[in-house]
């Protein structure tokens, strides 16, 4: 006999898994809409309006003012009552190889430099099935939140870590292909670049993996300073610099860097990247992730660096639950943290130039939270950057059509396409502060036009690497075949390995 229906799967069974429907009174922000038919919507001061779509062979054939539908054959209507909609998300900068390593290996003072040498201590337990494990658990929550591309760094900085990232990323790759469209990055310090051989062995495995180069610039906590021989190479980053986007350039690889995650005004590596990358006209191709300390350069020198990323046309990705975590944290956990560690949003908006905001790390050393909801890290953004007032017309894009663009997907993914894919999230909320008030996870999430019966996995599945299982490389000859018996990974073996296992700086989250 038939109970009562849950009401999460009765709004959800509502879509029909197939065929041509109606989505009647969406509310949508208009910016994030391509090919509009028929009159201009009315706009709310937020930039929304709300809209009808035409679902049609797991496509949307058209899109327009709630109301404005052509006659004809009535289809199937599904009334969304004012409801929100999205396109899927984009997630330009995670690090699913990382991820759901927290409870293992924990940071003990929540700092950059902790994160470090905890990081370092991790890597005892992977294996190539652990690794796998971990990406295959925050895709399939990435998934469920209603993700469609996702970004990943892969540590690189051993051997052991260059052979288990990538070939755990091989797997997923193919297995994901079609849900979430991924991409990676190498992850090195910008003081690895001065091993040339070992530079180019490392550009040749990137672009035989079809991944994206990258490296930190002026991170951790003593970037900026001279004294760090690690990512801010005080003495040659610009040669630094120009060998990398040289290796780039040859292979035609895109860039993402790690740049200036600490509080120090004296870390100005965004100022550098952008000058590279007019020097090397690579315009469009380069992402530099964090960018903290533009917060507390003097109003010329952030003017300067504004208009230079603005020319340099990078887009910023900001990752503010990972620097409010970090940053200004007192080693002792006794003082409160005073600053907040986000990069100036709405000046790097106002210069034009594009920017993104992203989940960065979830449950390992370098923030013991998250699970790849981009509606979490939008709704948090908003929060700490204030991105609500006066208007949040622009700021959806950070989540969805700005990322895609720097992945090269803008035709693909983050926007509502009339012609494309019918990929959409459904809410209840009606407005933002209904949407950014409830963590809304009786959202629907729609693919190719149906909606997805996609759960968050149960944590109890990562229980066999999470150090009680035994994924302990140094007991399991498996693991250690992978590194010793791997010409490839040979060069990277030496001082960055040395430096690395003995818990020197790391590169950053
Ligand atoms: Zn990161
Ligand atoms: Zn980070």
């Amino acid at each position: 006999m038939g109970g009562p229906i849950h009401p999460r799967k009765a709004w959800a069974f509502a879509v029909p898994e197939e065929g041509r429907y109606l989505l009647l009174n969406a509310t949508v922000p208009v910016a994030l809409v391509c090919g509009l038919c028929g009159p201009a919507p009315v706009m709310d001061s937020h930039g929304l309006a709300r809209l009808d779509f035409l679902v049609e062979g797991g496509a949307i054939t058209w899109a327009g003012a709630a109301g404005s539908f052509p006659g004809g054959e009535p289809p199937p209507v599904v009334d969304l009552s004012g409801g929100m909609v999205l396109p899927t998300f984009v997630d330009l900068h995670t690090h699913i190889d990382k991820g759901h390593t927290c409870e293992r290996s924990p940071n003990p003072t929540g700092s950059l430099g902790g994160a470090d040498q905890s990081t370092a201590a991790d890597l005892r337990f992977w294996d190539l099935a652990d690794v796998e494990r971990r990406m295959e658990f925050s895709l399939r929550c990435a998934y469920a939140h209603g993700t469609s591309a996702l970004r990943t760094h892969l540590i690189n900085l051993v051997p052991k870590q260059v052979e288990l990232t990538w070939a755990a990323f091989r797997k997923v790759r193919r297995r994901w292909a079609g849900r979430v469209e991924l991409q990676a990055v190498s992850l090195v310090v910008l003081s690895f670049f001065r091993d040339e051989e070992g530079s180019r062995r490392l550009a040749d495995i990137v672009q035989r993996e079809g991944g994206v180069l990258g490296c930190a610039v002026c991170c951790s906590e003593l970037g900026g300073c001279d004294g760090d021989e690690w990512t801010t190479c005080n003495g040659d980053r610009n040669e630094l610099l120009d060998r990398v986007f040289s290796l780039a350039a040859e292979r035609g690889l895109m860039l993402d860097f790690h740049v200036d995650e600490n509080g120090n005004e004296a870390a100005r590596g965004l100022r550098s990247i952008c000058e590279a990358t007019v020097r090397h006209s690579y315009q469009g191709r380069v992402v530099c992730g964090h960018c903290c300390s533009l917060a507390l350069q003097p109003p010329a020198e952030l003017a300067r660096t504004l208009s230079l990323a603005r020319r340099a046309r990078v887009t910023v990705v900001s990752l503010p639950l990972v620097n409010e975590w970090t940053q200004d944290r007192d080693p002792e956990g006794l003082r409160t943290p005073r600053w907040r560690g986000i990069t100036c949003l709405k000046e790097l908006h106002a210069a034009g130039v594009s920017v993104a905001v992203a989940s960065d790390n979830t449950r390992d050393q370098f923030y013991s939270y998250g699970d790849l909801d981009m509606l979490e890290v939008l709704a948090q953004s908003v929060r700490l950057g204030h991105l609500d007032r006066p208007s949040m017309e622009a700021w959806p894009r950070a989540a969805t059509s700005g990322p895609a663009a720097a992945m090269g997907l803008q035709g693909s993914h983050g926007s509502l396409r009339v012609g494309g894919a019918a990929d959409m999230i459904l809410f209840r909320a009606r407005n933002y502060s209904e949407l950014f008030s409830r963590s809304q996870h009786d959202r629907v999430v729609v693919r190719g036009g149906a909606p997805i019966d996609a759960v968050c996995p149960d944590y109890s599945e990562l229980d066999a690497g999470d150090g009680r299982g035994g994924a302990d490389s140094e007991s399991n000859p498996g693991a250690g075949a992978i590194v010793s018996h791997t010409a490839s990974a040979q060069p990277f073996v030496g001082a960055v390995m040395a430096r690395a296992l003995a818990g020197a700086p790391g590169p950053s989250s």
